[in-house]
């Protein structure tokens, strides 16, 4: 591993230094972090590096320039970071650079359209920040998230797919029919067909130390991180609905106990779900009521549970191998509302699914992924039906692609 090329000098309760951090972590660029609170020689560098003032945050490259309180963009220029499309108009426009959209970008450029991505922070999506993927075929021994997402912007770059990064875009604007794509600097983005692949987001408690220990104990998968605890004691899942009841009995194919944390006083899951977690003999063991209050670790790995009784206001402590946390998924779906046909939570309805209201207000069928507005299409987590997996992703990538492909063509 290289050492951080970049030092960002701040202190903790500083904003913009947290905005700055975060900016360079979505980006996947690694930085050293110095809070001057604690260091005083590295607070004397800054007030000498700012002519006596002491300005954070102060970050400072590897060829000794600095930037003092950049805002993203100045940052992003710093970084090299394209951010200016090349082109006015592209063939093919894709939001979100996860799999399904780098995968779209592959297909969709390797036949001579001319696309666009555009991504608002790391290219990779949620596989990107994925520390090992055991089950993505062809790598026998699983490969890390931000290798294969590296690999995929490689092959969409071979086939000059423009990338843009640090790019948000807003919302969508409606010209003569055409739907183009708007960032928040009103920038309008022309094409001739749109792909919206920005994934989801998990919902998370937001109890103390969730976010230290994600991926350290803490996980969102079970199919995809379940084996790593093969032969623990316990594990715990916080959530009573279908994913949290079907995800926790998987994983007690890995652990001898597992433990469902509920808030409410029954599990919403499906009936033969629950039957089957509750039948005599079952290793899943229920708690309701039961509120996560923190997750507290050793050795910068999660260890145990703190968990708050809703109703008598008891508290109690639980070591597990690991939490997983099923307590939804928040579709990054917001910038379309009132654009396109969604579900009640927000993941964009595509072709079959698509209720025939939909289709008769639309006044057309739907092709496979496309959306409620003609020449708009969804692909992966963001798209209703999904099943949240990155080669299911990478699958639904490419099928849009190919139905891109024959919008166009009749176009
Ligand atoms: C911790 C973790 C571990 C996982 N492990 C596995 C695993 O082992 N195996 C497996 O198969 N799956 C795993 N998954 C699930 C898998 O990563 C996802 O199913 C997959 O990445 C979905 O791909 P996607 O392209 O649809 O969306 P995403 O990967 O979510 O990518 C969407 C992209 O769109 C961008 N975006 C969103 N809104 C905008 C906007 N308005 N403008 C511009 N860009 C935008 C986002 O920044 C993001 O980069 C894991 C997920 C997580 C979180």
């Amino acid at each position: 591993m290289t050492e951080p090329q970049i030092t960002v000098y701040g202190a903790y309760w500083c904003p913009d230094c947290r905005r700055a951090k975060q900016f360079l972590g979505e980006q996947f660029i690694p930085y050293n972090w110095v809070d001057i609170e604690q260091d005083p020689v590295a607070e004397q560098l800054v007030i000498e590096k700012n002519n006596g003032k002491r300005i954070i945050p102060t970050i400072v490259f590897a060829d000794g320039s600095l930037l003092v309180e950049p805002s993203n963009a100045e940052l992003a220029r710093k970084l090299n970071l394209t951010t200016v499309a090349r082109m006015s108009y592209d063939d093919l426009i894709i939001i979100g650079g996860g799999p399904a959209g780098l995968t779209a970008a592959i297909y969709a450029a390797r036949e001579g359209a001319q696309t666009l991505l555009i991504e608002r922070s790391g290219l990779g999506g949620q596989a990107g920040i994925t520390v090992g993927i055991d089950n993505f075929p062809g790598f026998p021994q699983g490969i890390g998230g931000l290798e294969l997402s590296a690999r995929m912007v490689e092959q969409a770059r071979r086939f000059n797919v423009e990338i843009l990064q640090a790019q948000e875009i807003g919302h969508l604007a409606l010209h003569d029919g055409y739907a183009c794509a708007v960032n928040a600097a009103e920038q309008h983005y022309h094409s001739g067909a749109i792909l919206i692949a920005t994934g989801a987001s998990y919902r998370r408690t937001e109890a103390s130390g969730e976010a230290d220990y994600i991926g350290a104990g803490i996980h969102f998968c079970a199919t995809c991180d379940g084996p790593f605890y093969k032969g623990a004691k316990e594990i715990v899942v916080v959530g009573g609905g279908n994913s949290a009841v079907e995800e926790g009995l998987h994983l007690t194919n890995f652990a001898d106990k597992v433990t469902l944390f509920v808030r409410g006083d029954q599990l919403t899951a499906s009936q033969i779900a629950i039957e089957k977690a509750t039948a005599p003999g079952s290793r899943i063991n229920v708690s309701f009521n039961t509120a996560v209050a923190a997750f507290e670790g050793e050795n910068a790995k999660l260890k145990r549970v703190k968990v708050r009784n809703r109703v008598t206001g008891a508290t109690s402590a639980i070591d597990a191998a690991a939490a997983f946390i099923f307590i939804g998924q928040t579709p990054n779906s917001a910038f379309l509302q009132g654009d396109v046909a969604m579900d009640e939570q927000g993941f964009i309805l595509t072709g079959h699914d698509l209720s025939h209201a939909a289709i008769a207000t639309a006044g057309y069928r739907p092709a496979p992924f496309e959306t409620s507005l003609p020449g708009l299409f969804a692909a992966g987590d963001v798209r209703h039906g999904s099943v949240k997996q990155v080669a299911s992703a990478v699958g639904e990538g490419a099928a849009a692609a190919i139905a891109i492909r024959e919008f166009l063509r009749k176009r």
